[in-house]
């Protein structure tokens, strides 16, 4: 059997001929950029995200950027967030020309801990980024009341986690902006690049709008520098078409987690930890991650015997290359570098069989026997 960690043909040829008739309306109508699709798709997440302003933009990573610069981070500023993410939350942060300052995680959760935050805060502290990893919202709620003790800004890096909550808060809800990915492995996929911001701030969400144009207002005329970057009318017609399914396609991930964790616990025991879905927190799985030290070993003996899986991620960012200059070392964050070392994503889609993952969890099992 072979078990991919992602298969998004099922889901295409599921909604096949609305995503065509869709796509055939852009064209036909011809406006490509910020037109009827992108306002809809916009008002659509923002009320899912309980906010009032949506701003379609290019990527994930320039949502984060744009955040942060329509905020007002930048040059001599501190912004805090967690080493153990993927690359363009530490990059966006230096792009803005602010310098990235870590806090390590909660291992359980694999989010920024709370705790941690506030041994970093300086006098040029601005702003915190917490990354809702794996689709499981960082703990917001302590996250916000440290903010509003120091008053810092809280910028959400939601590229894993849209429809995540915590209690009754959803992701955008309670920081000051909040930043989707639509790149097409996410929850919600676009059929190449595109990004959101979503925010209850009128100022926020303005200078966003003008920072995607170019930073231009009126047209031509440029107050601020910003950039190109838009979510185009297609991206977005083929999102509007796959919005409405998300709730449904998060509860079957929901559903394979589950499975997962009963079938490992069964089979497996404690050579491997299953992932934690933390109490009073709702987990929409965009990976199902587990830790074991013999992570690298089961990854090819996986890949042998044909389950692919992915290790989100093996570098933390303290330490990557690019950033050397910052001056972290191996050893400053033991936490996020364990994580680094022992977490496997396992192949998880809505599309999943239960005959894969029954499949998946017995090669896991055979491995650890030393069949
Ligand atoms: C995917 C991702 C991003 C970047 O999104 P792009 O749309 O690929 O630019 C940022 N942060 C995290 C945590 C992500 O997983």
């Amino acid at each position: 059997m072979k078990v991919p960690m992602l298969d998004l043909s099922e889901q295409y040829a599921s909604l096949k001929t609305e995503v065509l008739e869709a796509l055939d309306g852009v064209m036909s109508n011809s406006v490509f950029i910020l037109g009827s699709n992108v306002k809809k798709l916009e008002a659509d997440i923002a009320e899912y995200s309980h906010v009032a302003h949506g701003i379609g933009c290019g990527n994930g990573s320039d949502a984060i950027h744009i955040a942060l610069q329509a905020a007002g981070v930048g040059p001599g500023d501190e912004v805090i967030t967690t080493p153990f993410t993927f690359f363009a939350t530490g990059g966006a942060i230096v792009r803005a020309g602010a310098t990235p300052v870590y806090a390590d995680i909660d291992p359980v959760s694999f989010n920024i801990d709370p705790a941690e935050i506030e041994k970093h805060i300086t006098v040029k502290t601005k702003a915190i980024i917490p990354v809702h990893l794996y689709g499981q919202m960082a703990d917001m709620v302590s996250i916000r009341k440290i903010a509003d003790k120091h008053n810092l800004i809280v910028i959400e890096d939601a590229a894993q986690a849209i429809g995540a909550r915590q209690g009754d808060f959803t992701v955008g809800e309670l920081g000051d902006a909040a930043t989707y990915s639509f790149f097409p492995t996410k929850n919600l996929g676009a059929y190449g690049d595109g990004g959101m911001i979503v925010t209850n701030n009128e100022d926020i969400a303005e200078k966003c709008r003008v920072i995607r144009v170019h930073g231009s207002k009126p047209k031509y005329y440029h107050s601020v520098l910003g950039y190109n970057s838009r979510l185009d009318e297609l991206q977005a017609a083929v999102l509007n078409v796959k919005f409405p399914h998300l709730e449904d396609w998060s509860k079957l991930r929901r559903t394979h987690a589950d499975f997962y964790t009963q079938l490992l616990n069964e089979k497996v025991g404690n050579y491997v930890k299953t992932p934690v879905k933390v109490e009073g927190f709702h987990h929409v799985f965009h990976q199902y991650t587990i830790l074991t030290e013999r992570r690298d070993e089961l990854q090819a003996y996986l890949k042998e015997n044909g389950v692919e899986t992915m290790i989100y991620y093996p570098l933390p960012l303290h330490i990557q290359p690019v950033f050397e200059s910052l001056g972290y070392k191996n050893g400053d964050y033991p936490k996020a570098e364990k994580a680094a070392n022992e977490a496997l994503s396992l192949p998880m889609f809505p599309e999943l069989k239960e005959e894969q993952q029954k499949y998946v969890v017995e090669k896991i099992a055979e491995f650890f026997s030393g069949k």
